[in-house]
């Protein structure tokens, strides 16, 4: 049995309101969750009434306290256990909710190349594409002193939409997406240590018109037929190296 890493394990009170609590919550509940919440340690303890009562229990129909335990939970888990990227695939989803209320990005911009494409290992195999894209600045008065016109935001998709951008995304398309900012950091073969800013993809969406009809496909939709496999036109003026603008 894996000791608890949300509690001191020789705690006996409860979580949520710190009365006398001998029973023992899996934070998430489920056949299959339980088990995970076993291996990993994601269980507090909790008084009968914050876990078994009818209207204040986590159990019944405390729903806020739910997922007050489920947020703290992913968050210690990510803490430990080092990724968000490791916990939505072992647990198959976030919780972490408030996040999108802090930390909201929208960016159009043309994709620098093709994305990058690979899947991780593990119980389920899910899609990490990376993408840069090219975010043209607001008024050509606005560039630096380099002369340098857009900002090269690097993106993550996971899962679903990483299927999706390795599917139909090609270096040049424009492209809508909404996400949120993700700081990190990691040693290169220096040993220096390299921090690093990605937006973390929610949405995404073709930008560009084809032949001034109605803008690209959403991703839940059709596939544009003229973006399937293989050959793109790129749109004028992208050359094949450097900034991909008029
Ligand atoms: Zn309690
Ligand atoms: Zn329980």
């Amino acid at each position: 049995m894996a000791k608890s890493i949300m509690e001191d394990p020789k705690n006996r009170v409860c979580w949520a309101c710190g009365a006398y609590a001998p029973e023992e919550h899996h934070v998430f509940y489920g056949v299959a969750n339980r088990k995970k919440s076993e291996k990993y340690g994601l269980k507090v303890h909790l008084c009968s009434r914050c876990h078994r009562d009818n209207l204040d229990g986590v159990h019944g129909q405390n729903k806020k306290l739910d997922q007050k335990l489920k947020e703290a939970g992913q968050r210690t888990f990510e803490q430990i256990y080092g990724s968000r990227e490791m916990f939505i695939q072992i647990f198959g989803k976030n919780y972490i909710q408030e996040d999108e209320k802090m930390n909201k990005v929208v960016l159009m911009g043309r994709l620098t190349r093709d994305p990058e494409v690979r899947y991780s290992q593990g119980e389920r195999s899910m899609a990490i594409a990376r993408y840069t894209l090219a975010v043209e600045r607001r008024g050509r008065k606005s560039q630096d002193g380099n002369g340098q016109q857009a900002d090269f935001i690097n993106c993550i998709a996971f899962d679903k939409a990483g299927e999706f951008a390795e599917k139909y995304f090609r270096q040049g398309q424009r492209v809508l997406i909404a996400g949120r900012i993700q700081t990190g950091s990691y040693t290169n073969r220096d040993g220096q240590k390299v921090y690093t800013t990605d937006v973390i993809v929610d949405d995404q969406e073709f930008a560009d018109s084809k032949g001034g009809q109605n803008g690209g496909g959403r991703q839940q939709q059709e596939t544009p037929s003229d973006i399937g496999d293989g050959f793109m036109n790129i749109p004028d003026g992208v050359e094949d190296e450097g900034l991909p603008f008029n």
